[in-house]
């Protein structure tokens, strides 16, 4: 059998790609917001139902470029969650803010606000949520506290392409939304960021910031990056776009399949259900209690991985276990936070079309193997 990892890229057909690109090569207008970039940023603003859709190279870029648009104090500080991708965190100290890190709610393991509330200090700006595997945020909360505090709200989305919480489209929350459009996420243009917002005012400062703030041949107006995307990655997001719901019933399938095995083992807890969501299907997540299950998470991950399957520890190490943010405390209701109990038993299962029924056998067998190798009660 192949290796299977626990993504793998949705691509386009050849042909179906070929049509663009020779549109691309006939104009040649190939990046500086051409015409299959302004295409694929109505159609986001359509299916995500946004007035504000911006395309940006990638999920990194979105997010330095979000935090510019918004136009935060130099050095202020910005809480988010320590479980999250490196991006989130290293974006903020990229854009000379100070990350602050809050605990994770015991379920959900989202940002907890009443973690957030004890973070807050004259210095804060901004608060970002992360909606971790796609487990949708406390919205209501954190937003509460937004604006209580003044501060703004942002989302890294990056795990919740086309999400819904009680009828709330994931591109919707907070003041804005920033999505990864990497390879291995649902919705993917190869490399690529989107950033969504109700407000349109913002529409303008995030178009200025990913294009080093050039107003007009004349104007510079802010500081900008080079964020934009090109047509290349756009027409593969015109298609994908067409696709990834279908990639995304597959997967479905497969979490239903999944959860059917997890729930026969007394120590695995699968990700938390929330109710009245629509699933954005970005990752299978379990945690491996290694007291009831009778092995750890790494056992797991060892076992699966001489199978040639290659589970993901996400998210291990935590952001302040990473050099540059080590030894920061993590706000807390609870004497050891919450994040440093749950991050070695996290794991991620291969999530994706690819997973087929030989595989899913395996992984089943590989849990029965460990679970049963617990030592017998006396
Ligand atoms: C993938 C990801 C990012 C970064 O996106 P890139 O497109 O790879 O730059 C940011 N945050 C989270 C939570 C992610 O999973």
């Amino acid at each position: 059998m192949t290796p299977l990892y626990v993504a793998r890229p949705l691509l386009p057909s050849r042909a179906d790609l070929d049509i663009l690109l020779d549109e691309i090569w006939a104009s040649r207008w190939v990046t500086n917001e051409g015409p299959l970039h302004n295409r694929l940023e109505a159609a986001l603003s359509r299916r995500l139902g946004v007035p504000v859709a911006r395309l940006f190279s990638s999920g990194t870029s979105a997010l330095q470029c979000a935090m510019l648009a918004l136009d935060l104090p130099p050095g202020a500080e910005v809480i988010t969650t320590p479980l999250t991708f490196p991006a989130t965190a290293h974006a903020i100290s990229a854009c000379g803010l100070k990350p602050v890190f809050a605990d994770i709610d015991p379920d959900t393991l989202t940002l907890d606000p009443r973690a957030v509330a004890r973070a807050i200090t004259p210095r804060t700006a901004a608060v970002i949520g992360v909606h971790v595997y796609g487990t949708i945020c406390n919205d209501a909360a954190l937003q509460a506290l937004c604006s209580q505090h003044g501060l703004r709200l942002l989302y890294d989305a990056a795990h919740a392409f086309a999400a819904e919480k009680a009828g709330v489209s994931t591109a919707a929350m907070g003041d804005l939304s920033v999505f990864s459009m990497h390879a291995t996420k649902l919705f993917n243009t190869i490399e690529g960021g989107l950033v969504t917002s109700r407000d349109p005012a913002l529409s303008e400062r995030l178009q200025l910031a990913r294009n080093f703030g050039i107003a007009s041949e004349e104007q510079v107006k802010s500081v900008g990056i080079n964020g934009k995307m090109s047509e290349l990655h756009a027409a593969i997001g015109l298609l994908n776009l067409d696709a990834f719901e279908h990639e995304r019933d597959l997967r479905r399938d497969l979490r239903a399949r999944y959860d059917a095995i997890v729930a026969t083992f007394p120590g695995l807890i699968p990700q938390a259900r929330q109710g009245d969501v629509v699933r954005s299907e970005q990752y299978y997540m379990l945690r491996v209690d290694p007291e009831i299950f009778g092995a750890s998470r790494d056992d797991v991950y060892d076992r699966l991985k001489q199978r040639d399957i290659h589970a993901r520890r996400y998210f291990w190490p935590i952001c302040t276990d990473y050099d540059s943010y080590r030894g920061a405390p993590v706000a807390s209701l609870q004497p050891v936070p919450v994040v440093e109990r749950v991050k070695t038993t996290l794991l991620c299962l291969p999530f994706h079309s690819g997973v087929q029924p030989d595989h899913v056998q395996i992984i089943g067998d590989v849990l029965t193997d460990l679970s049963a190798s617990r030592p017998a009660i006396p």
